[in-house]
């Protein structure tokens, strides 16, 4: 089968490699929508995860299941399905303990398509655990709205988890591509009052609007922290959610977020050994200034949630969607639209 690799850090391109077989548990999916991420782009270029070699990419799926192992209970052939990032090793102990995005193979390696095995971007793809970690789509759900589950809503949405966003809060997205307008989103859902979104890009300006942004900070017109804290009158945010920028981000969270207030990481951070946190601002460590962060949740019963929002009618992710793509080989036109991210992008979908 084909696919799309990378062939080692800063190379990709096409390659040819044997069809995935499905163990007891597992199934193999052909994709019918992809789409891909910034992860992607950090996995290629930035070496985010060390040196792979024809390694294909990929973890945003929804697909056409082909087959299933002798043990899968609930998915057959033929079934479509939203198949998330991260599909954890479900019998684990990290598991028992709360934690499914991080094995014991590793940090976050319940993160498993194109990190440590093929992913998503071929004719056909592997998914361990097909009861445990696909979720049925809906004939009312659109591709384009399906194909945002797997990484972009489950991703801005944790962050509002992870900050604890609660009715009434002010609270502030800093970043505002496309997790981070799934976190505007994820925050109006959660009752915030005032929601900032921190960005510059007129297309996620306006998208920021729609989710529910009440005021716009522009981190190229100056400081965003002397922003927040004038519109505040000093006071600053009770939650602040870090989806995009650089090492300064999380000190710019810290000093922005009031005593009493949580912050909620889903970034990326590719830089440096460390992160600088303010030391007066969080209080010599005694602020009760919290910071959380993590890795987005997998699994059947996160999707089938998010699903139930879409089908609803509380959310509609394909707001996002910028760019459509026609066919498999549609990928490498999109990864260059997530690289390169001129103006009008905010998230390119393929539709095989
Ligand atoms: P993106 O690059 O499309 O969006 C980030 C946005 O932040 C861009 O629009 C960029 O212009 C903006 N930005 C840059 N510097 C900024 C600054 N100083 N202040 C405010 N905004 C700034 O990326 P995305 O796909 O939306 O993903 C956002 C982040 O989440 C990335 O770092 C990505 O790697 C990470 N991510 C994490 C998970 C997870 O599981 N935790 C999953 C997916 C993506
Ligand atoms: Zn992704």
């Amino acid at each position: 089968m084909k696919g799309f690799a990378m062939l080692k850090i800063g190379q990709t391109g096409w390659i040819e490699k044997e069809k995935p077989k499905a163990g007891p548990l597992d199934a193999i999916v052909a994709p019918l929508a992809i789409a891909p991420c910034t992860s992607d782009v950090h996995t290629v270029y930035s070496g985010a995860i060390g040196e792979r070699s024809n390694l294909i990419l990929g973890h945003e799926a929804v697909g056409k299941i082909v087959e299933v192992g002798s043990e899968v209970k609930d998915f057959k052939p033929g079934d479509r399905v939203v198949v998330p990032a991260i599909t954890p090793d479900w019998r684990s102990v990290e598991v028992q303990n709360g934690v499914p995005a991080q094995h014991s193979k590793g940090l976050l390696t319940g993160w498993q398509f194109s990190n440590y095995k093929d992913g998503v971007f071929a004719e056909y793809f592997h998914v361990n655990d097909a009861d445990m970690n696909l979720a049925l789509m809906p004939d009312s759900m659109s591709l384009e709205q399906a194909v945002m589950l797997p990484d972009m809503v489950t991703t801005g949405f944790h962050g509002a988890e992870l900050a604890d966003v609660q009715y009434g809060a002010t609270v502030c997205v800093i970043g505002i591509g496309p997790v981070g307008l799934m976190a505007v989103a994820a925050s109006t859902m959660r009752g915030a009052g005032r929601l900032f979104a921190v960005g510059s890009r007129a297309k996620c300006v306006a998208v920021a609007k729609e989710y529910g942004a009440t005021d716009i900070v522009n981190y190229k017109q100056g400081d965003i922290v002397a922003q927040v804290l004038e519109a505040t009158k000093g006071k600053g945010v009770d939650h602040v959610i870090i989806a995009g920028g650089g090492e300064d981000v999380l000190a710019q969270a810290v000093n922005m977020v009031k005593p009493g207030g949580s912050i909620g990481n889903i970034n990326y951070f590719g830089e440096g050994d460390s992160l600088p946190v303010p030391r007066l601002a969080w209080g010599c460590g005694m602020a009760h200034k919290a910071i959380r962060a993590g890795l987005c949740p997998g699994g059947r019963g996160r999707m089938e949630r998010l699903i139930s929002l879409i089908v609803h009618g509380r959310l509609d992710p394909s707001k996002l969607v910028s760019h459509r793509l026609q066919g498999l080989q549609g990928v490498e036109k999109g990864l260059a639209l997530m690289k390169d991210k001129p103006a009008d992008v905010i998230k390119p979908v393929v539709l095989v």
